[in-house]
């Protein structure tokens, strides 16, 4: 019998990330290529599909490439394996990317929404590891979250669970872009950390999240105290989704869980105000330690089960 090793892959707006794994699913090789989305679909498959066919010429022969995974963007069909509307990827409308790389490969595929995969890398690979049930909260552009409950994806009737940041934390707080008012991603995510420190200074103007982040960790005070509002609106986040769900591990993963522990110990601080002792007691929230690996070795996971 070969040796069944699996890919998976990372699609992302900007750069698509790509990794062999062996029978063990550990990473065996790696590859990163530009996701050129404007090209549209076809272009970056034709891409992704030489990187696979590189890391098949250098398997043994007892080896083979049994399965792929992808994770990609929301929203998607993940039981067809469609990319259905993209938000930043407007050419990858209605891409039955499953059905391509099979059809390509001669393998199975599956394809899942990449917080989701995250959540699974985290589960079998990560900081979930040990646990049945986690959240795994992605701060970046947006902010959302995705449920695992007992061990699987929760998904909610609709495939929507886990809108985390659109649900309000200040019902007269600022109008965030999805129509509602005061969301939690309105205090956390990229973009409104950007708005509420050229607020803060006027005189510096807008800059990234990431420089935010490094201003903090220089001791800037307009950007310790809108990482700390972050950090709070996080424990507040995770406080009431404990209540609700009585989960007790929260991982946060994304581009502002890069500020580390100013975000989390605030976020820490923060969790036993809204929530119950016998609750905030057992609640446990870290930062992901596979960072952008999360979502790969979810996608090869999910391609490993579509072997069994
Ligand atoms: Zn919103």
């Amino acid at each position: 019998m070969p040796k069944d090793y699996v890919v998976g892959i990372d699609l992302g707006g900007t750069k698509s990330a790509l990794a062999l794994l062996d029978e063990n699913n550990q990473i065996v090789a790696r590859a990163r290529i530009a996701t050129e989305a404007d090209e549209g679909p076809d272009n970056i498959i034709g891409r992704l599909l030489e990187e696979i066919e590189t890391f098949k010429a250098g398997l043994a022969a007892d080896v083979r490439l049994a399965a792929v995974g992808v994770c990609a963007p929301g929203p998607l069909d993940h039981e067809q394996g469609i990319m259905l509307s993209p938000t930043n990827m407007p050419r990858f409308h209605n891409t039955p990317l499953k059905t391509i790389l099979e059809e390509r490969l001669g393998v199975p595929a599956r394809l899942e929404h990449d917080a989701k995969a995250a959540a699974l890398g985290e589960l079998y690979a990560g900081e979930g590891q040990g646990f049945n049930s986690l959240v795994y909260i992605v701060i970046g552009t947006g902010v959302g979250a995705a449920i695992i409950l007992n061990g699987d994806l929760y998904r909610g009737e609709k495939n929507f669970a886990g809108e985390i940041g659109h649900a309000t934390l200040d019902r007269y707080g600022e109008p965030c872009h999805c129509g509602s008012r005061g969301c939690f991603e309105t205090f956390m995510s990229g973009p409104s950390l950007t708005k509420r420190y050229a607020r803060l200074c006027p005189d510096v103007g807008q800059i990234s999240g990431a420089a935010i982040t490094e201003r903090a960790k220089h001791g800037d005070e307009a950007a310790l105290q809108i990482i700390h509002e972050a950090g709070e609106a996080l424990g507040v986040m995770v406080a009431t989704t404990a209540m609700m769900l009585d989960i007790e591990r929260f991982i946060v993963g994304g581009s502002v869980a890069k500020a580390g522990d100013l975000l989390i110990n605030s976020a820490r601080t923060t969790i036993p105000k809204y929530s119950f002792k016998s609750f905030s007691s057992r609640i446990s929230l870290v930062s992901t330690k596979l960072g952008e690996d999360a979502a790969i070795l979810g996608a090869a996971h999910l391609a490993r089960q579509a072997l069994s």
